[in-house]
């Protein structure tokens, strides 16, 4: 087990800074993901904790110790990548033994960890099959026995799930997150899918061009994002915005939208004035439907069915807008629809800055 400290790392290549000065405590047996769009820094950030990029610059302790210059084998770490990186001429068996084999342990001292790692990832009926043999999740899983006998005290997944297909992903979630549960160890998990992010994380980092934009629990991310970035990024379908402009006095204050919509607000959010650029946000399933005296019209554009529930798109403020509805929706493209936004599903933010104003 192993807690691990970030303190100010950057990296450059040349004279370009992919990562500017990241400050993370990771705890003991903490499952963290890493979640951001491609190219935001998070396997350079992994691969720096890993062993296989050099640190710029800052510390890097893992369970307490600074890391920095300790080669990958040095560090105790684990990784699984994407590509599963098997052996294709040798039995699952035989790929999972590869490492204590290298490392001349015993057979006898490492063949009860392996069986034990089969059981717990269901391959023990596999064990003497060729990887060709094997469908995409059990070569993943293969993958993650490799890493499990090395019993680290930190395992590192680099978007381990992204070449499976849709259904296998969702199951081998779930896995991972049991394997997570039954180990207790300390995870670094990178992803560039939310919804990965939001089903297995302890806590959430989301990144954006090398800099953490807020790091925090699932629902306390989704709930209240810190800025536009974050809000945008989690969520499926995502947060709907509206750019306006604070308006009114002391009768009454208003976010009006460029198209005339006026938004009545209970006061100004603190720190804004009145001429204030102010962007709003609501999640599609926080949006009411039946509406005495609607907040905004949604003149419906598409109607999506999806089973469970329904997605009406249109236009609010020159924005396109989803909004979720749990009923087998009667409504047709065409038809205006009155939406209400309850108070406490708004999210306020500072068009500009992007920052969240409440
Ligand atoms: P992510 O994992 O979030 O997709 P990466 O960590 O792979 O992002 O990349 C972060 C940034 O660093 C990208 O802009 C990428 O182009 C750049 N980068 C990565 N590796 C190198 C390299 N070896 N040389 C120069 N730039 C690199």
């Amino acid at each position: 087990m192993a807690a691990v400290q970030l303190n100010g790392i950057f990296k450059r290549y040349g004279d370009t800074q992919v990562v500017h000065g990241i400050d993370l405590n990771i705890d003991d047996g903490e499952f963290v993901v890493l979640v951001g769009p491609s190219g935001c820094g998070k396997s350079t950030l992994m691969r720096m904790v890993a062993g296989l990029e050099e640190i710029s610059g800052g510390d890097l302790l893992i369970g307490g110790t600074r890391a920095n210059t300790l080669a990958p084998q040095q560090r105790n770490v684990s990784m699984v990548f994407q590509s599963y990186a098997l052996y294709p001429h040798l039995s699952v068996y035989e790929n999972i033994a590869f490492g204590p084999r290298i490392r001349k342990e015993s057979t006898a001292s490492f063949k009860p960890r392996i069986e034990a790692a089969a059981k717990m990832l269901n391959l023990g009926g596999y064990l003497d099959r060729l990887p060709r043999a094997l469908s995409g999740g059990q070569r993943q899983r293969v993958a993650m026995g490799r890493a499990v006998v090395r019993e680290p005290s930190l395992f590192l997944f680099d978007e381990p799930l992204s070449n499976l297909d849709a259904k296998l992903r969702v199951q081998m979630r779930t896995e991972i997150k049991a394997l997570h549960q039954r180990l207790k160890n300390t995870v670094i998990y990178v992803t560039h899918d939310q919804i990965e992010a939001m089903t297995m994380a302890d806590r959430i980092v989301v990144m954006n061009a090398g800099r953490i934009e807020q790091a925090g629990r699932p629902l306390e991310l989704y709930d209240r994002p810190a800025n536009l970035f974050v809000a945008s990024f989690l969520g499926s379908p995502s947060m709907n915005f509206a750019e306006g402009v604070l308006t009114g006095s002391g009768q009454g204050f208003a976010l009006t939208l460029q198209d005339g919509t006026a938004i009545a607000l209970e006061s100004l959010p603190p720190t804004a004035v009145v001429g204030a650029k102010v962007t709003l946000g609501v999640r599609p399933e926080h949006i009411e439907t039946v509406a005495p005296s609607p907040d905004a019209m949604l003149q419906v554009e598409v109607v999506e069915p999806t089973g469970a529930e329904t997605h009406l798109y249109g236009n609010i403020g020159g924005s396109t807008w989803c909004v979720t509805t749990r009923q087998r929706s009667k409504v047709q493209p065409g038809e205006r629809v009155a939406l209400r936004f309850p108070r406490e599903h708004r999210h306020l933010f500072d068009t500009e800055s992007g920052r969240r104003l409440v």
